[in-house]
């Protein structure tokens, strides 16, 4: 017998940023295609790339004065 239960589990699903695919939240990698980390923000690491070349090119014009 089927339970019902699918619609309830679909809420802790969330499509893969690759092939779209649902797949449970919090998985490192896609079980589907083996995409790493695909729930992550690109956003998030863009930000935290952008900060960290801040910092370095700050540090370069305080060394330099
Ligand atoms: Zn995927």
């Amino acid at each position: 017998m089927q339970s019902g239960t699918s619609e309830h589990d679909s809420q802790k699903l969330k499509p893969c940023r690759y092939c779209k695919t649902p797949i449970e939240k919090g998985l490192k990698r896609c079980p589907v295609c083996g995409t790493l980390t695909p729930h992550s923000d690109a956003k998030t690491t863009t930000i935290w790339i952008a900060v960290i070349l801040l910092v370095v090119y700050l540090y370069t014009l305080i060394r330099g004065g």
